[in-house]
């Protein structure tokens, strides 16, 4: 999958509209220019994506576009034509904290749905009751499939929102019966782990949940659901090592990249990749070319230059775990969670 940043990051996504907050953090170091991709810009991406062997592979199962929030870009209908030249499916991710029906974003989304695009979402507690739940009973009218990604600070937190998903389903009816199954399923694995293993490592979890289907197929509607626990990050921006629901052990990142498969990339708006699903704030310096300014052929020399330089990174990374130095960066500038 190309995951594609048409989008900058303000915090600010229950706006309805763009507006000029440019005096603000952390906005105010990134030049306006820079805040929404423009269809040139995708044009010139959505080119280069065909040139590129790796990418174009990528491009063939998924482009998702994100952000930021994606439907903040006021282009973003435009863009999604573009990138569909590229690719057979591409979907949009939303936080569906929009004020209403009438807002901008929400009819671009339409719009994009309308062209057969497909919208996915992260449930945010905060925003649930007001803005997502209303908009949410819409979007499952006008589209049969969808991802909702549940990140989560420890069990009970997963279970409240596993709960919150399976209320709104139990209320639309007998076509959505398999994914109220689904969320029940989890809900039987998660309370069991609460009851018997509150404080579980990753592992216990894992095996545990591990034969929970990802996805509810169905005759009108199929979810499917990816479970996310949280970190946290620093004043820095800098993530901590483990996970906030499993403290005590190291999370480690799997990176196909360093051992020569390159299964998902991540492109910022301003046309930078990373071989991951980081979303910039994992600092992974080693470089994978510009896909806006590169040529194809210097983009191809970059992956392979990287990927070696990353085989380096996580086997000394691995080293500094068994040694007691976890968290240590490294020269190759590979983040001391990927392994
Ligand atoms: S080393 Fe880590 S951050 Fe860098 S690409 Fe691999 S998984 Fe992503």
């Amino acid at each position: 999958m190309l995951s594609i940043f048409v989008e900058t990051s303000c915090n600010r996504y229950n706006r309805d509209e763009c507006v000029d907050c440019h005096v603000y953090e952390p906005l105010a170091d990134i030049p306006k220019s820079d805040w929404h991709m423009t269809p040139d810009q995708a044009r010139v991406m959505a080119e280069k994506i065909g040139q590129v062997d790796v990418l174009n592979t990528l491009a063939q199962q998924e482009i998702n576009l994100t952000g930021g929030e994606a439907t903040q870009n006021p282009h973003i209908v435009e863009i999604f034509k573009i990138f569909k030249t590229a690719a057979p499916s591409v979907c949009l991710h939303t936080n569906l904290e929009m004020n209403s029906k009438s807002s901008k974003r929400w009819l671009r989304l339409v719009e994009i749905l309308k062209e057969g695009g497909r919208a996915d979402i992260t449930l945010y507690p905060t925003a649930w009751e007001k803005f997502q739940k209303p908009l949410l009973k819409e979007l499952i009218t006008i589209q049969n499939r969808m991802i909702v990604n549940v990140i989560f600070e420890n069990l009970p937190h997963l279970q409240m929102q596993t709960a919150l998903l399976t209320n709104f389903f139990s209320e639309e009816g007998s076509d959505f019966g398999h994914v109220v199954q689904l969320l029940k399923d989890y809900d039987d694995k998660v309370s069991w782990l609460i009851k018997n293993q509150p404080d579980c490592d990753e592992a216990i979890y894992t095996t545990h949940m591990d034969d929970t289907e990802a996805f509810a197929h169905g005759k009108k509607f199929t979810l499917g659901l990816s479970l996310l626990p949280a970190f946290k990050v620093g004043p820095k921006g800098i993530r901590s090592m483990t996970s906030l629901p499993f403290p005590r052990d190291p999370y480690l990142i799997h990176c196909p990249a360093a051992r020569g498969s390159i299964d998902i990339m991540t492109i910022r708006q301003t046309g930078e990749m990373t071989p991951c699903c980081d979303v910039g704030n994992l600092k992974c310096q080693p470089e994978f070319g510009n896909l806006l300014t590169d040529s194809p052929d210097k983009i191809m020399a970059k992956f392979k230059e990287s990927s070696k330089k990353m085989s380096t990174g996580i086997e000394k990374n691995q080293k500094n775990l068994k040694s007691g130095q976890s968290g240590k960066w490294v020269e190759e500038g590979i983040p001391p969670y990927c392994g």
